[in-house]
């Protein structure tokens, strides 16, 4: 299995973060990749992840966008000849948490899109409760060779047909997929089936059932493995191949 979306070089895990590696590696998790949320938190992600062996995604999360300085695009620039890094992101709109102002989470949206377009890199997508404004800026900036991701995607299926079949992007599927009050979203996976979607955890947040309310780590994307496996009626091996393949075309890992 692939966690292609956790947060490993988050200080939640700075206690105990071998063990939380070791114990993926034993649950069967191949890769991971940390995803960084500001240019010195995606430093940061490069420093701790380079030992493990863990890719990492550079990049400024919408909640930071208000923080941004002018040069970030150049900062981001500046992290990608580093070891492990191989995509821009996480960067999107938040209209859930509003946490940057609109326009500032737009601006940096469309710098890091135009950054991923020069230098070739796959973008994991970060969008919340902002389904219009995204596709707008996406059919301005996205290119039909781009690759990239819509990470937790918690989304109905109208909008999954919409980032499948408009901008042939993946979906991240993540531990809300377990959650019981998810019923939309998991009619949605299987509508869309397998062939474009990946796992990931998030961690340390959104722990799947039955680990949910506990902090979540690479080792729990089983549980989703699982609860996916089941509703697109696929065998546990079948399941994580189609998913390990979707993954590595989407990262070139
Ligand atoms: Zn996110
Ligand atoms: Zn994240």
């Amino acid at each position: 299995m692939i966690d292609t979306h956790c947060h490993v070089h988050d200080k939640q895990f700075d206690g105990d973060r071998d063990a939380v590696v070791a114990r993926a590696r034993d649950a069967g998790v191949t890769a991971m990749i940390t995803i960084g949320e500001d240019v010195a938190d995606s430093r940061r992600a490069i420093a701790i992840a380079e030992p493990y062996e863990i890719s990492v995604a550079v990049g400024i999360h919408p909640h930071e966008a208000k923080n941004a300085s002018p040069d970030a695009v150049a900062e981001l620039r500046a992290l990608l000849d580093a070891p492990g890094v191989i995509a821009i992101g996480e960067t999107g709109l938040d209209y859930y948490y509003d946490h940057s102002p609109r326009e500032a989470q737009a601006a940096v949206l469309r710098t890091q899109i135009r950054l991923a377009r020069e230098v070739g890199l796959p973008v994991v997508f970060h969008h919340r409760d902002a389904f219009a404004d995204f596709c707008a800026i996406l059919r301005e900036e996205w290119r039909d060779e781009m690759r990239g991701v819509v990470h937790c995607f918690t989304g109905t299926a109208a909008q999954a047909r919409t980032f499948i079949g408009e901008f042939d992007l993946y979906l991240g599927i993540g531990g809300v997929l377990t959650f019981p009050n998810a019923s939309g979203l998991r009619e949605a996976v299987v509508e869309a089936g397998p062939g474009k979607l990946v796992l990931e955890t998030d961690c340390p947040y959104l722990a799947p059932v039955p680990m949910r309310g506990k902090r979540n780590e690479p080792s729990f994307v089983a549980h989703t493995a699982a609860k996916l496996g089941e509703l697109l009626g696929m065998a546990q091996d079948d399941l994580i191949a189609a998913t390990d393949e979707n993954a590595k075309t989407l990262f070139d890992l």
